[in-house]
């Protein structure tokens, strides 16, 4: 399929075959930032969050794509995650959201990656490390996962630091749990929180950072110097209140493609799949798909539609390994364009629909696409 790859106008070099992919729409990731930009005051810096391969996307090409709409930082989840991007070329200021051990601190110094610092300990632990390196201070405002909570203990922190100059705080940070919400309640008791543990530092750090896409977009007066810009800068609303709620409309980035490769007329009566739990109830026209969980299309999504020539055609049988079964309304060519995610026509299945199906969130299923997939992008 290396004609498909240039007609796509892909970045990828590698050549493959089978015709099922993942098109990432990097024009749609800059929109978004740049609308995000738009709203937010001049001095509010964008840190696009690109754990998890990009939520899925492609690490190396969102960042970059990121950085030229005009976010100014990363953020990853682990050490691994900012390791990829600096080996990629990439310059600007990486954090690492989540728990990075010690024997990763003087790489992280070397390769001008920021840690952040959750506890007391963690810093203590840094104590036999005396060149310069950057972190940023995690509060737990009421998240209750990682971050300082108590202010003594913020205050043993900051004793510590204040002795070894080498140790250089560039940021201090807090991440809300209900910012998707309606109820404001609990959103407003973290940040009060958040901000009585400020004022314990005789300095405030460079950049004071709060917001996750769900609170960016809801309340624009609380940024301070940043905001960690997720799910929302890939196009998905962080819930279906918010979605409900935006200050601009957001354009989704990932579909997902494949092409139908085999045809058949089937017998009232014939069955379709493991377990034989599909009959048909007439003479049927069945295609078949090259996809299946091992991508991510999960089997719980058996009851699910896809879309060809811009209508929905509805999954029959068990969603195999490696492939799947759709009844047709008409006979279709081999190689006939099959969309499972994104628009075709008039049509359109969202991400969000599928997250109704699994009882998940759309940032679970984003994650849940297989290294199998290829991503292709747009420019
Ligand atoms: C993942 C994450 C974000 C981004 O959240 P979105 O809801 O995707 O915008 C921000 N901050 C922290 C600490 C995170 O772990």
């Amino acid at each position: 399929m290396v004609k498909q790859t240039e007609k796509e106008g892909s970045l990828m070099s590698q050549p493959y075959y089978r015709p099922t992919f993942i098109q990432i729409d990097l024009q749609a990731i800059k929109t978004n930032i740049k609308h995000l930009k738009e709203i937010l005051p001049e001095s509010t810096k964008i840190m696009a969050v690109v754990k998890a391969n990009a939520y899925g996307h492609g690490a190396i090409e969102v960042a970059n794509a990121a950085l030229q709409a005009g976010a100014t930082q990363l953020a990853v989840a682990t050490p691994e995650e900012a390791l990829q991007l600096r080996d990629a070329g990439i310059i600007a200021d990486i954090l690492v959201l989540g728990a990075s051990p010690i024997s990763f601190l003087h790489i992280a110094a070397e390769r001008n990656i920021t840690l952040t610092a959750y506890s007391f300990e963690w810093l203590f632990a840094t104590r036999h490390f005396t060149k310069p390196f950057k972190t940023h201070i995690k509060i737990d405002s009421g998240m209750g996962r990682i971050g300082i909570v108590q202010e003594e203990e913020l205050q043993a922190a900051l004793a510590f630091i204040k002795e070894r100059d080498w140790i250089e705080i560039t940021g201090v940070y807090t991440h809300f749990s209900t910012a998707d919400e309606e109820d404001e309640h609990h959103l407003k008791k973290q940040i009060a929180v958040f901000e009585r543990m400020l004022h314990l530092f005789e300095q405030r750090p460079a950049i004071v950072h709060t917001s996750n896409s769900a609170a960016t977009l809801r309340i624009s007066d609380q940024h301070w110097d940043a905001v960690r810009f997720g799910i929302s800068m890939y196009g998905i609303a962080p819930s279906p209140w918010m979605e409900e709620n935006l200050p601009f409309p957001l354009i989704s980035a990932l579909s997902l493609h494949t092409e139908v490769v085999h045809v058949k007329r089937v017998k009232k009566g014939a069955t379709i799949g493991y377990g034989a739990t599909y009959t048909a109830t007439s003479d049927e026209w069945i295609a078949t798909l090259p996809i299946g969980y091992a991508d991510g299309f999960l089997r719980k999504l058996h009851n699910q539609f896809v879309l060809i020539k811009g209508k929905r055609m509805p999954i029959v049988g068990k969603i195999c390994m490696d492939q799947c079964m759709i009844r047709l309304d008409e006979q279709v060519n081999i190689g006939e364009k099959v969309v499972l995610l994104g628009k075709q026509m008039n049509e359109e299945i969202r991400i969000e629909e599928w997250a109704n199906a699994l009882q998940t969130i759309p940032y679970e299923i984003c994650c849940t696409f297989s290294n199998r997939l290829p991503r292709l992008y747009s420019k």
